[in-house]
């Protein structure tokens, strides 16, 4: 698996990508990908639920992610028994060439992607 693949369910953190926002238990997609600037993070310091309110890009970070088990990240296997529905539709992507998970799963992972919020 390719070592520079961007995780769609990253942290709020300086470098990560906003990649949008939550809205219910779903994520909204911004028009473009907003970084994550060290003004923006302590702008946002105040908020301790910055990871629920948007949703990031950054990359994967493979082994040292509880997510990441037999060289694939797990998240795509649970997201169905989590009861996330998919939807008929494939968003907009602008990681889609370099998504994780759509390496592993192809498009059917990006029918679950927008029903989720991050983490
Ligand atoms: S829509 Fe597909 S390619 Fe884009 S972040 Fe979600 S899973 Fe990855």
């Amino acid at each position: 698996m390719n070592q520079a693949h961007l995780c769609p369910n990253s942290a709020f953190t300086v470098g990560n990508k906003i990649l949008g926002v939550k809205d219910g238990d779903k994520t909204v997609r911004l028009g473009e990908l907003t970084v994550i600037t060290p003004e923006m993070y302590e702008d946002f310091a105040q908020f301790k639920e910055t990871n629920s309110m948007f949703r990031m890009t950054g990359k994967c970070q493979r082994n040292n992610c509880s997510n990441w088990k037999n060289d694939h990240c797990n998240i795509p296997s649970i997201l169905e028994k989590l009861g996330v529905e998919a939807v008929d539709e494939i968003p907009d992507c602008d990681i889609r060439q370099g998504c994780v998970w759509y390496a592993q799963e192809g498009e059917s992972i990006c029918r679950y992607c927008n029903q989720i919020c991050n983490q």
